[in-house]
C-alpha cells in the first residue's frame, strides 16, 4: 500500500525502509548526489547558494541531505540546520547529541504535554536559509 510520501515528486508510494524519495525519484536524487560531491571536491566549501545556482539543486534537498547526514556543514552553521527538538544549530543530522540520546522519548512528551506548536515553531526557525559553507561525507560515499 502506497503509505508514505515522497520528498520530491510528493506521490504516494511504499516505503521498505528509511528512503525519503519514491523509486522513480531515487535514481535522479542519486545523480543530483553525485554532481553536489563533484561540485564540493573542485570547490571545497561551496555555500549552500552556489550549489543551488550552479547545480540547480533545490534548497529542500540540501537541508534533507544535511538531515540524512549526507552532507555536512563546514565550520560557523549560522542556524541554516538546527536540532529538531532543542532548536540548537547543528551540522549535520536532525538532532543534537543531547536530544539523540532522549530524542525519541523526549518528542512523545514534547506532544503529550501539548508542545507541539512549540516543536513546530523550532522546526520552522530551522528553515531559515543562511549562506553556509558544505562538505560531504566521505563515510556515506559507499
Ligand atoms: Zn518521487
Ligand atoms: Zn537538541
Amino acid at each position: 500500500m502506497a503509505n508514505y510520501e515522497c520528498a520530491r515528486c510528493h506521490r504516494y508510494f511504499d516505503k521498505v525502509a528509511f528512503e525519503e524519495v519514491c523509486p522513480i525519484c531515487f535514481p535522479v536524487e542519486e545523480e543530483e548526489f553525485r554532481r553536489i560531491k563533484e561540485l564540493l571536491t573542485v570547490q571545497p566549501g561551496a555555500t549552500a547558494s552556489e550549489i543551488m545556482q550552479e547545480l540547480g539543486v533545490s534548497l529542500k534537498s540540501i537541508k534533507r541531505y544535511l538531515k540524512e547526514d549526507r552532507l555536512e556543514i563546514v565550520g560557523d552553521n549560522k542556524g541554516f540546520i538546527a536540532c529538531e527538538l532543542c532548536g540548537q544549530p547543528l551540522n549535520s543530522g536532525r538532532f543534537c547529541n543531547e536530544c539523540y540520546k532522549v530524542g525519541h522519548s523526549l518528542r512523545l512528551k514534547a506532544m503529550e504535554k501539548g508542545g507541539e506548536s512549540a516543536y513546530q515553531e523550532m522546526k520552522q526557525e530551522a528553515q531559515k536559509y543562511r549562506k553556509t559553507s558544505l562538505s560531504y561525507k566521505e563515510s556515506m560515499d559507499n
